[in-house]
């Protein structure tokens, strides 16, 4: 089989928010355009579509404007192709060539310029029983409550967990799906003054604040604030989950754990990292900033990486939220368009905006810091690397015998090297090295590599031969 081929002026990676606005403006000002997404439909994950008819998420905003960006997108003249992963991308003369897994077959994409907008993923922490069944992602529950494409077991009492305002969202799924929630654990108590200088700067950010409140108290579960989950406990899955009160220091105070028995879901949440992995592999800067959730790709005010007709928008330039992910991706989209010799749009007030929407983001991540001393120590034997079956106890020996890089911890002990490529458990080694006194700016982060998302070895195959020849081109 050969890969199908199709080019284009500006390739989009991602239909969320930031990705169909860049599509947007970048169709508007003539240029061709093909917006790819690995999800079965566009919106990305704050316009996430519901799959089932007379869903009860059906009429939000989110998902309402999600339906609309498309709809301009599309209008636009984009061509937005779904279920289609990106699993490499490289340049060749004149441009880009992606590799996509679209629904089984190979596509290659040539662009002339490509703008990532992949967004966000959770930030998988490691605690002990953290692998156990029934302990996901907070990520995780909300998109089978929001898409209603899996359902949380019945039995057993439901714990959500974590910190950040991303558990209230999930909290307010919950309640929008009429799905019990029994125990809310969040890890800070924000401080009331911090919340008052916040929203009296933000003031059209209080109704939202109100009904992520009156929609988490709505659910009736018991509220845990300034707790941390320190424990999944159960034999072959979770049955009861143990928390603890943080101490002046920050520490969880372990003589004080309270144990939530027959529990049958425990979802938790430390808020999110940006997804970086075809940036990376594309040979872009990054930066690290932990208000911005880590690892990002660095950018100027436009959207242009270090790498020439290389841009980015939405999340994978730091976390922000979905007002600064749709409006950077409307500045990337045009920039980017405009560098291959379209009309240039006027983006004085989308930057303006751009700018006042990331200072609310950056203030309301003041407001949930993450404690010096997390995550929590790790018995030897827990698993931290899924894919490639590596425990804390490999990891430790690691660091002991030499390996002060997040790389170095990956080449020693493979952690990282298999399929999820360390999406899963980067966040892990980078605290286990954080606990060795390595910062994760110093222990730096993973560069992806081919494939870079698990993809049959047939379609790396054939997307490979359509970028040999278009490499070899005369
Ligand atoms: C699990 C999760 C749930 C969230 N829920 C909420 C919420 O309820 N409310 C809220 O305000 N914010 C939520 N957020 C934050 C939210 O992501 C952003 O604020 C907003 O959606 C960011 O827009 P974006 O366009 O940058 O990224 P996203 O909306 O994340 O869109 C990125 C898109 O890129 C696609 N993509 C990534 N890599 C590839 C690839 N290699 N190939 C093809 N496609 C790819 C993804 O499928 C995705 O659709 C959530 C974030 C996460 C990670």
């Amino acid at each position: 089989m050969t890969a199908e081929r199709l080019s284009c002026d500006v390739a989009v990676v991602g239909a969320g928010p930031a990705g169909l606005a860049a599509a947007s403006a970048a169709a508007t000002a003539g240029a061709s355009v093909i917006c790819l997404d690995a999800f079965g439909q566009p919106g990305g994950q704050y316009a996430m579509q519901p799959t089932q008819a007379g869903s009860a998420f059906a009429e939000t905003s989110a998902v309402l404007s999600g339906q609309d960006a498309a709809q301009q997108a599309a209008a636009a003249g984009a061509k937005i192709l779904c279920g289609a992963e990106v699993f490499w991308g490289a340049p060749v003369p004149g441009g880009f060539c992606l590799s996509v897994n679209r629904q089984g077959s190979a596509l290659a994409v040539e662009a002339r310029a490509v703008v990532v907008a992949a967004g966000a993923m959770e930030r998988p922490l490691p605690f002990p029983g953290w692998t156990l069944p029934g302990v996901i992602g907070a990520g995780a529950a909300q998109r089978m409550l929001k898409t209603g494409s899996g359902a949380l077991p019945m039995t057993g009492s439901t714990v959500l967990a974590g910190s950040g305002p991303f558990l209230l969202a999930v909290a307010q799924s919950f309640a929008r799906a009429g799905q019990p929630l029994d125990h809310f654990v969040e890890m800070q108590r924000p401080s009331l003054t911090g919340l008052t200088g916040l929203f009296m700067r933000h003031p059209d950010r209080v109704f939202e604040a109100m009904r992520l409140g009156r929609d988490l108290r709505g659910t009736g579960a018991t509220r845990h604030f300034g707790h941390i989950v320190t424990r999944a406990i159960g034999r072959d899955r979770v049955e009861a989950v143990e928390i603890a009160p943080l101490d002046g220091s920050g520490r969880p105070d372990m003589s004080r754990t309270t144990r939530i028995e027959r529990v049958g879901t425990l979802a938790v949440g430390y808020g999110f990292q940006p997804v970086i992995d075809l940036t990376t592999a594309l040979g872009a800067a990054h930066d690290f900033d932990a208000a911005l959730g880590g690892w990002h790709c660095r950018a100027d005010d436009d959207g242009a990486t270090t790498i020439p007709n290389l841009w980015a928008a939405g999340e994978t330039l730091g976390i922000g939220g979905a007002a600064p992910a749709q409006l950077s991706g409307r500045i990337a989209g045009g920039a980017a368009a405009a560098a291959l010799g379209f009309p240039a749009d006027d983006t004085a007030e989308p930057r303006k905006r751009v700018r006042r929407a990331r200072a609310f983001a950056a203030g309301l991540a003041a407001l949930f810091p993450m404690p010096r001393h997390l995550p929590l120590e790790l018995p030897d034997d827990e698993l931290i690397c899924r894919c490639e079956d590596i425990r804390a106890g490999d990891i430790a020996t690691a660091i002991a015998e030499g390996a002060h890089e997040s790389f170095a911890v990956k080449t020693w002990t493979r952690a990282g090297m298999g399929p999820c490529q360390g999406r899963i458990c980067g966040a892990g080694v980078a605290a286990a090295l954080a606990r060795a006194g390595i910062p994760s700016e110093t222990a730096s982060y993973n560069r992806a590599h081919l494939p870079l998302r698990p993809v049959p070895l047939p379609l790396v195959r054939d997307a490979m031969e359509a970028q040999n020849q278009m490499e070899t081109r005369a």
